[in-house]
């Protein structure tokens, strides 16, 4: 006989279904059994009940897009007015870290991580240095190792100029891919060997795109903050020919959209560009709070949702948000966009990211045969659920209910 928890609540969010009232979900072995009215799972199970009383109960969070390495920039970037300044000032305080403390940036981050109900998530490092961590920690992730190669122009295989892509943690992880870092900060060439060896294995590619106006003036013109930041860098080319394009239309000429295409921010695009990239199935990776850090503006949310394109959240990294409270993220979007209903907010933190990483199967919703990694929120009282819940969230009051693991072994 299998041994079946039983976790009752106020409210439970499945993320695939309606919010069920007195709700609850059944654990055995790890894994979820039934979802449903609390009153109907006791008829069906007999096990100890958990009871969370007001709480609601969701399932783990995923944050799609950060950078665990530079957690140690932690409250050290005041928001900025524009994204250049952002850029200049995180870039000096980056050089400035010591490995000692990068790592003890990276650990402090994974624990704030866990702290804020986050059970998955999608890291971007362009140092490898948080992949041990990672695997150690627990949480389950999907790792972009992120190339940045402005002068990089010529073709070859990726590992020539990247030797991770040589090593047994890239070729046989499945949720190990290549990232190209930006427009600005990649050649057409590294573009395309990036994107073929992601293809190759059938593995998601990461990109920052549409970011900020500097990269458009910089695509049209091959002019402004971003020419002289490659020319301080020593990685300007005097042989850059500027491709005169938006930069969604830049990537969609090399052929680099698609469904397996994770684009972190698109803030600087048209209408036409939105459809573009929903035709294309690419998933758009909301940082709403890392924008207005930075300076870089608010992402056209309208357009999005118009045009059915997939989303998913992110915080990015600790240089532009203060914390990984990614309920802070929602709230923030609720507030600047009040039309967009809480369950289609909490999908984006959820099955969004699990879709966009490769998790669907085991997390982003609380869904018979998937992980049992649940989280339990205690609403702030007075507003509507919705608010209460982000209000709640935001505040941090979250709680690890079940862990694969942890039930996996009873
Ligand atoms: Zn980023």
């Amino acid at each position: 006989m299998v041994s079946v928890t039983l976790h009752r609540a106020r409210r439970v969010v499945p993320v695939d279904r309606p919010v069920i009232d007195d709700g609850g979900v059944a654990v055995a072995r790890g894994l979820i059994r039934e979802v449903g009215r609390f009153a109907d799972l006791k008829q069906h199970w007999r096990g100890p009940v958990l009871d969370h009383g007001e709480m609601a109960l969701l399932p783990c969070l995923v944050n799609a897009h950060l950078h665990l390495e530079f957690s140690a920039l932690k409250n050290r970037i005041p928001p900025q007015p524009d994204f250049p300044r952002w850029l200049t000032a995180t870039l000096a305080e980056a050089d400035r870290l010591s490995p000692y403390e990068r790592e003890g940036g990276l650990e402090m981050g994974l624990r704030e991580l866990w702290r804020f109900g986050i059970g998955l998530i999608g890291e971007v490092s362009n140092t490898g240095l948080s992949l041990e961590p990672l695997r150690e920690s627990g949480l389950d992730y999907h790792y972009f190792y992120e190339c940045l190669g402005f002068d990089l122009q010529e073709d070859g295989p990726l590992a020539r100029d990247f030797p991770i892509f040589l090593t047994p943690a890239a070729l046989q992880d499945p949720h190990f891919s290549a990232a190209a870092h930006a427009p600005y900060s990649v050649s057409p060439a590294l573009f395309r060997r990036v994107a073929a060896w992601n293809r190759r294995r059938q593995r998601p590619m990461a990109v920052h795109l549409a970011e900020s106006e500097a990269e458009v003036e910089f695509l049209h013109t091959g002019r402004g903050f971003f020419r002289e930041l490659l020319e301080a860098r020593g990685r300007w080319r005097d042989d850059f020919r500027p491709p005169g394009l938006s930069p969604v239309a830049y990537l969609h000429s090399l052929g680099i959209l698609g469904a397996d295409t994770l684009a972190a921010h698109c803030l600087q695009v048209t209408e036409a560009e939105v459809e573009l990239l929903a035709r294309e199935g690419v998933t758009v990776i909301l940082c709403p709070r890392s924008n207005r850090h930075t300076g870089a503006g608010r992402a056209p949310l309208g357009l999005f949702r118009r045009a059915g394109l997939p989303l998913a959240l992110g915080t990015d990294s600790l240089a532009s948000v203060e914390d990984y409270n990614l309920f802070r993220d929602l709230l923030l979007l609720h507030q600047d966009f009040p039309e967009v209903p809480g369950e289609e907010l909490i999908a984006w933190a959820t099955l969004g990211g699990a879709r966009a990483l490769g998790f669907e199967a085991e997390l982003g919703s609380l869904t018979p045969g998937k992980q049992a990694a649940l989280i339990g929120v205690t609403p702030e009282a007075g507003a509507d659920f919705w608010e209460g819940l982000l209000a709640g969230g935001a505040a941090g009051l979250i709680e690890w209910l079940a862990t694969p693991d942890e039930e996996g072994e009873a």
